[in-house]
Parts: C-alpha cells; sequence; structure tokens
C-alpha cells in the first residue's frame, strides 16, 4: 500500500523530491497565496499521486490561500477544486496525475508557474534555479544543454541525477515516477 502524506510534510519533501516543475508550482502557491486554474490542476493531482489525502489537501490549500482567500470565499471558489481533483464532485472521474508529456503539451502563459520550466524558463533563469538547488555545475550545464536543445525530459533526468548522485535508468516521463525514483534512493 501506499505511503500516506501530510501536509505538514510538504515543504520537506518537495525539497527532496519533488521535480522541477512541481517545486515551482509548490513555492509560487507559497509566495502569491494563490495559484491559478492549471497549476492548481497538475500540482493538486501530483500531490494525490503522492499519497496526499483528501483532508490534508484540504488543510494544505487553505492553510496556503489564508493570507488571501480565507472562510466562505475559499470554501465557495477553492474547496470544490480540491475536492473535483479527489472526484468528490462533478463527473466523480478519479482523475490521474499528468504526465511528462501531457504537462509539455499544455501552452503557459508568461508569468505563469505552470508546466515543465525545462520548456517555459530561459536559460539563465533554469541555470539560476539549479545552481540555488547546489546542483554541481558540470550537471547545471548539462541539464540547460539539454533543455536548450528542446529535450525537456532528458534535462530532467539529468537534474535528478545530479541532484541525487545516482543514474537514473528508467529515463522520467512522469512527476510522480520522478518522486518515487527520489524516495527509493533517498529513504
Ligand atoms: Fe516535471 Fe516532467 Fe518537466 Fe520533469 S520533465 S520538470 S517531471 S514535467
Amino acid at each position: 500500500p501506499q505511503e500516506v502524506v501530510t501536509a505538514a510534510q510538504l515543504p520537506a519533501l518537495a525539497k527532496q523530491s519533488f521535480p522541477l516543475c512541481m517545486q515551482n508550482m509548490h513555492s509560487r502557491l507559497h509566495a502569491d497565496s494563490h495559484l491559478k486554474h492549471f497549476g492548481r490542476l497538475e500540482l493538486g493531482l501530483f500531490l494525490k499521486g503522492i499519497g496526499l489525502p483528501l483532508e490534508e489537501a484540504m488543510k494544505f490549500w487553505r492553510a496556503e490561500f489564508a493570507p488571501k482567500v480565507q472562510g466562505e470565499k475559499f470554501d465557495k471558489e477553492y474547496a470544490y477544486n480540491v475536492r473535483y481533483n479527489y472526484a468528490k464532485e462533478g463527473k466523480r472521474t478519479d482523475y490521474t496525475p499528468y504526465s511528462c508529456k501531457k504537462i509539455i503539451s499544455i501552452p503557459v502563459p508568461k508569468n505563469e508557474a505552470f508546466g515543465c520550466p525545462y520548456k517555459t524558463l530561459s536559460p539563465a533563469d533554469l541555470a539560476e534555479q539549479l545552481r540555488a538547488m547546489r546542483l554541481p555545475q558540470r550537471s547545471v550545464e548539462e541539464v540547460v544543454a539539454k533543455a536548450r536543445a528542446g529535450h525537456f525530459q532528458l534535462a530532467c533526468m539529468a537534474e535528478f541525477e545530479g541532484r541525487h548522485s545516482c543514474i537514473c535508468d528508467e529515463g522520467i516521463n512522469h512527476p510522480n515516477q520522478y518522486y518515487d525514483e527520489s524516495r527509493k534512493v533517498l529513504v
């Protein structure tokens, strides 16, 4: 059975094991106390996929939005989205977390935080972010070169290898697979 993750564990897990796409959405949400539709969907489904149950997801989103939106307004405008991700609203389809291919294929308007950062960030911004994560310089160069060449998932794999000091034979095709591989290496 899958491990259950709590809202309180998310900041540490993000730092250790979230791929860059999810790290960026998570930190933008925290900084802005808000995240637009696709961000909520991509991050929300990813969090469900790593084992965050509905009650913990509600706790997490409510706390993150609290500086800007609380109480009834949150319940009306955002709680529905959270339950929707868990198939408690709408068509009640059990939505699965988005794959890399799907995330890469959705166009990202300027200044929005969702999507694959290997595609959306400029080489300079990407390099700065990787250095801030203390990725070795050799890996930073490799990742940026792959991203520049349009090989976004290979860039992600090179980042995984630099960050975890290991070889990733599987390649990266899903943010939740990235997370699972990371937990296997770290735990
Ligand atoms: Fe996320 Fe996939 Fe892009 Fe990696 S390649 S940052 S897991 S969308």
